[in-house]
C-alpha cells in the first residue's frame, strides 16, 4: 500500500510536470530542426555560388574562345581575299600572254588592245593586293616584287604594239612572283584553318568541361536535398512517433492521477464513516465512480456466518441471490480476487438468480484474518470490461480499504453494544437503564406525561437452576427477554436490572395501561414452554410491581425502589402477579 501510495504521488508529480515535460521536448525538437535548416541553407548557398562561380567562368571561356574563333574565320577569309586577287591577277598575265601570242600571230590591233586592257587592271590590282597583305612584311615585300614585274611588263606590253614580240621572260618572272606570294598564302591560310579547327575544338572542350562540372555540382547539391528531405521526413516520423508516445503516457498518468485521487477519496469517507451500512454504501458509490458501466454489489456473511446478504448495490440489476451459503462463491472459496471470463475461468458462482453473466469478478472483503463478505463487480459490456480489468488492482485495494474499515466499524459496534448491553439476553443493561431512566423522566417532566416503571422477577429461580443446571437457567433467562421484547413497544426500554430481575420503563403510559400491559407480560410468560436437553422445563412465572411518574415518585433511584416494593408485595401475595406502588395486586392467575 504504502508503496502505492509513492507511486501514485510520483505519478501526480510528473501529471503536474506535464506543460514542462511537454516544453522541454518541444523546445529541443525546435533546437534541432532551426540548427539543421541552417546548414541547409548555407549549403544551398555555398553550392549555388559555386555553381554559378563554374557556370559565370565556363561562359566567359566559351566566349573568349569564340571571338578566337571568330577573329580566325577573318583571317582565312584575309587569306582567300589575298589569293582570289593573286588568281585574279594571274588570268589577268595570262590573258596578256595570250593576246600578244595572237597580235604577234595575226597583227590584229584589236588583240593587242585585249592584251594592253589586262595590264592597266593588273595596277589596280596590285593597290588591292598590297593593301591586304600590308600587315604581312614578307608578303608586303613579296607584293612589291609583283608590282615591280607587273609593271616592267605593262611597260613592255605598251611598246609591244612596235615589236610584236612577247615578253616571255617578264611574263615568267610575274607568273613566279605571283606563285611565291600564293604559296606563301596558302600555307598562311593554312596554319590559319589549322588554328580556328584548334580553337573551335578547345572552346567545345572548355563549354564541355563547366557544363558538366556545374551539371555535377547541381546533381550532388540536389543529391543532397533529397538525402536532408529523407532524414528529415524520417526525422518527422520519428518526432510524431515520441509525441503519440509522450501523449499515451501522459494520458495514462493523468489516469492513474485521478484513480489515485479516487482513492484518497474513498480512504477519507470510510474513516468518516459511522456505521458498517455507510461503510457499504461508501464503497459502491466509490465502485461506480471507478468502474463506469459496471454493475455490483458488496456482500455480508451474516453473524451466524450460514449466509451472505447483500448489503450495497451500483448500476443495474446485479442477478445476485439475496441469501446463500459462503461456498456458492468461488472467489469466496479461493480466498482472493477471482475474475470469471470464458476461455480463461470458466466455473461459474452458484449465488445467482438465473444464468451467471458472462464476466464478473469477486473480491473477498478481509481483515484481521476474517473474511467478512465479498465485492461483487459485473462487466456487461466490452468496454466496461476492459476498464474493469485494467482496474481490477485498484477494485482489490478499494476492498482492501473496505474490509479494514468495515471490519474496525464492526468492532466499535460490538465494544459499544456490550457497554450497553446485556450479553446473555441482549437488553439493556442497569447503567444504561439509570441513565435512560433520567432522560426519559426529564422529557416527561417537559412534556407533562407520566411514565410507568415495572420491575420484573422470575418467581423460584434459584430452585429452576438448582434442579436443571445453570445453562437451563441461562436459556430460560434468554427466552423470558425475548418475551418481553415481543410483548412491548418499541419506544419502551427493556433492561437486565441483574440475576433474574428486569425493569421496563414506559414512556408515556398512565398506571392502567402500564397494570394490563403488565398483566399480558405476565400472562405471555406463563405461557413459555422450554425444553432443555429433550426435557421439558417446568413452567415460568414471574411477579411485577409497578411505580409511577409521577404520582408516586419524581426521582429515578426512588421510583425504582418503589416499583421494586411493590414486586416484594407481589411476591409476598404468592407470587405470579402483578403489584401496582399505589394500590394492591392488579389481577391473580
Ligand atoms: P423468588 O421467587 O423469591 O424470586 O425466588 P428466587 O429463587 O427466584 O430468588 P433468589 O434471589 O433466591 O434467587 C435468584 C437466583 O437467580 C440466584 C442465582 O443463582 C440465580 N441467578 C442470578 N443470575 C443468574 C444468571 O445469570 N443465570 C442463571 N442461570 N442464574 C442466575
Ligand atoms: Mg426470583
Ligand atoms: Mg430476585
Amino acid at each position: 500500500m504504502a508503496t502505492n501510495d509513492k507511486e501514485f504521488a510520483n505519478l501526480e508529480l510528473a501529471v503536474v510536470d506535464r506543460p514542462g515535460l511537454e516544453k522541454i521536448v518541444a523546445s529541443e525538437d525546435a533546437e534541432k530542426v532551426r540548427a539543421k535548416s541552417v546548414k541547409i541553407v548555407a549549403l544551398l548557398v555555398l553550392s549555388a555560388a559555386v555553381a554559378v562561380a563554374f557556370l559565370a567562368a565556363g561562359g566567359y571561356t566559351v566566349y573568349r574562345n569564340l571571338k578566337q574563333t571568330e577573329m580566325a574565320r577573318d583571317w582565312i577569309e584575309h587569306s582567300q581575299e589575298v589569293l582570289f586577287n593573286l588568281q585574279t591577277q594571274q588570268l589577268r598575265i595570262e590573258r596578256v600572254d595570250f593576246n600578244l601570242q595572237l597580235y604577234a600571230t595575226t597583227g590584229d590591233r584589236e588583240k593587242l588592245h585585249s592584251a594592253l586592257m589586262p595590264s592597266t587592271y593588273l595596277g589596280a590590282d596590285m593597290l588591292q593586293l598590297k593593301e591586304l597583305v600590308k600587315d604581312n612584311p614578307s608578303q608586303s615585300r613579296h607584293a612589291k616584287d609583283l608590282g615591280e614585274k607587273e609593271q616592267k611588263l605593262a611597260d613592255i606590253v605598251t611598246s609591244a604594239a612596235a615589236s610584236k614580240t612577247v615578253p616571255d621572260k617578264e611574263l615568267l618572272q610575274c607568273r613566279n612572283a605571283i606563285n611565291v606570294l600564293q604559296q606563301e598564302e596558302h600555307g598562311l591560310l593554312l596554319q590559319r584553318t589549322n588554328d580556328s579547327k584548334e580553337k573551335s575544338y578547345e572552346s567545345f572542350l572548355l563549354s564541355s568541361g563547366f557544363l558538366g562540372i556545374s551539371t555535377v555540382i547541381v546533381v550532388v547539391l540536389f543529391l543532397f536535398l533529397f538525402r536532408d528531405a529523407a532524414r528529415r521526413r524520417l526525422d518527422e516520423t520519428r518526432l510524431s512517433a515520441a509525441k503519440a508516445q509522450l501523449e499515451t503516457t501522459v494520458r495514462k498518468l493523468t489516469n492513474r492521477a485521478q484513480e489515485s485521487s479516487l482513492l484518497t477519496n474513498a480512504r477519507d469517507e470510510l474513516q468518516l464513516c459511522m456505521t458498517a451500512k455507510q461503510a457499504h454504501e461508501s464503497v459502491v458509490r466509490h465502485m461506480h465512480m471507478l468502474l463506469p458501466g459496471t454493475s455490483g454489489a458488496t456482500l455480508v456473511i451474516n453473524n451466524s456466518r450460514r449466509m451472505v446478504e447483500i448489503a450495497a448495490t451500483w448500476g443495474e440489476a446485479t442477478r445476485l441471490v439475496d441469501g446463500f451459503a459462503p461456498d456458492a462463491c468461488c472467489g469466496l472459496r479461493a480466498g482472493r480476487a477471482r475474475w470469471r471470463q470464458p476461455g480463461k475461468a470458466e466455473l461459474n458462482c452458484m449465488h445467482f438468480v438465473g444464468a451467471a453473466p458472462d464476466n464478473y469478478l469477486c473480491v473477498p472483503l478481509a481483515a484481521h484474518g476474517e473474511t467478512q463478505g465479498f465485492v461483487f463487480v459485473c462487466s456487461d459490456t466490452p468496454k466496461s470490461l476492459i476498464i474493469a480489468e485494467e482496474r481490477t488492482p485498484l477494485i482489490v485495494e478499494l476492498a482492501e480499504l473496505a474490509s479494514l474499515s468495515i471490519a474496525s466499524l464492526n468492532l466499535r459496534a460490538k465494544l459499544e453494544g456490550q457497554s450497553i448491553r446485556d450479553g446473555l439476553t441482549g437488553l439493556f443493561n442497569r447503567n444504561f437503564m439509570e441513565i435512560a431512566l433520567e432522560r426519559e423522566l426529564h422529557r416527561a417532566a417537559r412534556q407533562g406525561t407520566p411514565v410507568a416503571v415495572m420491575m420484573l422477577d422470575v418467581d423460584h429461580f434459584k430452585l429452576m437452576n438448582d434442579t436443571f443446571g445453570h445453562e437451563a437457567g441461562d436459556i430460560v433467562l434468554r427466552e423470558v427477554a425475548e418475551c418481553f421484547r415481543r410483548s412491548l413497544r418499541e419506544e419502551d426500554i427493556i433492561c437486565r436490572y441483574g440475576g433474574e430481575e428486569f425493569v421496563v420503563i414506559m414512556p408515556d403510559a398512565n398506571e392502567a395501561t402500564a397494570a394490563r400491559r403488565a398483566e399480558m407480560i405476565r400472562g405471555a410468560v406463563s405461557e413459555i414452554r422450554t425444553h432443555y436437553r429433550g426435557e421439558l422445563l417446568g413452567s415460568i412465572t414471574i411477579s411485577v410491581g409497578i411505580a409511577m411518574y409521577p404520582d408516586a415518585g419524581r426521582d429515578g433511584g426512588n421510583l425504582i425502589q418503589l416499583a421494586d416494593g411493590a414486586l416484594y408485595r407481589a411476591k409476598h401475595a404468592g407470587r405470579n402477579q402483578v403489584m401496582l406502588e399505589s394500590s394492591n395486586a392488579v389481577g391473580l392467575a
